[in-house]
């Protein structure tokens, strides 16, 4: 009798607790994960914690808006880049002439930074300067592109950057065509060409406007 009086003690004794706490509704059961802590994280807070995923062919554009592509450190760099892209564009290389993919490259569409996908010149502005690297007279828009001066290898030029990832990308001279007068010589191994689709004919259309 004593013993059954004793259980049902103790019954009441663990159990009124949680009772309580499910009949008032109550908060978060002290041994539970908080809020806080069960809430998953946004994009924006994971990318802040890791290193951004965004290679320049992979992201969307917004997406490559929202990544701080200055902050990304030189290990980063090192495993996302070939490295002749690294060389180049991480340590201010220049590839040999006539040895680049883009040299002699007729192909429409935009050229995009190797590192962070920014758009920097249109084929429109390429032009042959027989230098054995490509050659644009023009970026894509006014301000695409910085500039710096450059007094290495005892000479004085002027260094062409891209203002969203820092890559170095070439240099520019004054001895391009008109309508600019300047060279933009730059490293194939800093470009990545995205080809111009083809123009979609209106179906059922005829071919006069
Ligand atoms: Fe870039």
């Amino acid at each position: 009798m004593i013993r059954r009086r004793w259980s049902l003690f103790a019954a009441v004794v663990v159990c009124a607790p949680l009772v309580a706490w499910s009949v008032l509704g109550g908060g978060p059961r002290p041994d539970a994960p908080s809020e806080q802590q069960n809430k998953a994280p946004s994009a924006k807070e994971k990318r802040q914690v890791s290193e951004p995923d965004t290679r320049s062919d992979r992201a969307s554009p917004q997406a490559a808006e929202e990544v701080d592509w200055k902050k990304i450190s030189d290990a980063e760099w090192r495993k996302r880049l070939t490295p002749e892209q690294y060389r180049v564009t991480r340590r201010k290389g220049t590839e040999r002439p006539f040895t680049g993919k883009y040299w002699n490259t007729k192909t429409e569409g935009t050229y995009r930074c190797v590192a962070c996908g920014l758009e920097l010149f249109s084929s429109e502005a390429k032009f042959d300067a027989h230098c054995g690297w490509p050659s644009f007279f023009e970026p894509i828009e006014k301000g695409t592109v910085e500039t710096a001066p450059d007094f290495s290898h005892f000479m004085r030029r002027t260094e062409v950057l891209c203002p969203r990832c820092g890559a170095h990308l070439g240099h520019v001279f004054p001895d391009g065509p008109k309508p600019t007068g300047l060279r933009y010589c730059i490293n194939s191994a800093s470009l990545k060409l995205e080809e111009a689709k083809p123009e979609k004919k209106p179906p059922g259309g005829s071919s006069h406007p």
